[in-house]
């Protein structure tokens, strides 16, 4: 793709598949019985969502929200906006919120305060991503693909303005020669 050479690949897509494999195990053994909706965060989860609810062996439903923080685009500000809310209500509902990445903590803190206002059974978060050097808000991850460092990442859902967002893998840029 154009432009992607000038990434690296972090974790290639079979590391991802084979995880996501052992995540949708451990929700189906963890959600049996219950009556599950998968939110996905639009739009960095979808792809991760996708292939995630393949493997997780249950009746459940689906439902997208869309946010958007204010300023700059790879410095998260907290201040986020519901741009499309849920189709559904979730009261009573057992909810599993589906993320890209957790950088900061602060859209996933609004998040689930605002889905706990709604009255739902449960609310747990899966994130694809962690980078727990730069946490500002705690929250309470309940499943975890993988734990990075703090470094910008694109590809599988994750974008840099806009692109990458299809690469089947998760990359980096790398650090800068400094002899270059
Ligand atoms: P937080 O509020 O936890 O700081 O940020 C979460 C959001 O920031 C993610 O949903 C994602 O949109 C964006 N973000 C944080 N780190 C990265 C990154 O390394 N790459 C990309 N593409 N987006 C990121």
């Amino acid at each position: 793709m154009q432009g992607a050479d000038r990434f690296e690949v972090l974790i290639p897509e079979a590391d991802l598949q084979a995880r996501i494999r052992e995540l949708g195990a451990q929700i189906t053994r963890d959600y049996q019985g219950r009556d599950l909706v998968v939110v996905g965060v639009l739009k960095g989860a979808v792809l991760f969502l996708s292939d995630l609810v393949r493997h997780i062996d249950l009746p459940l439903s689906m439902d997208f929200l869309g946010l958007s923080s204010y300023g700059d685009a790879t410095l998260s500000s907290g201040v986020v906006q519901i741009t499309q809310d849920l189709s559904r209500p979730i009261v009573d509902r057992d909810v599993l919120v589906v993320e890209d990445i957790v950088d900061t903590g602060l859209t996933l803190s609004f998040l689930r305060e605002t889905f706990v206002s709604r009255q739902p059974r449960s609310v747990r978060i899966c994130t694809l991503l962690h980078k727990p050097s730069n946490t500002r808000k705690a929250v309470p991850l309940d499943y975890v693909g993988f734990t990075i460092d703090d470094r910008f990442v694109v590809g599988y859902g994750l974008d840099f303005e806009q692109r990458f967002r299809n690469l089947p893998y998760i990359a980096h840029l790398p650090p800068q020669d400094p002899a270059a």
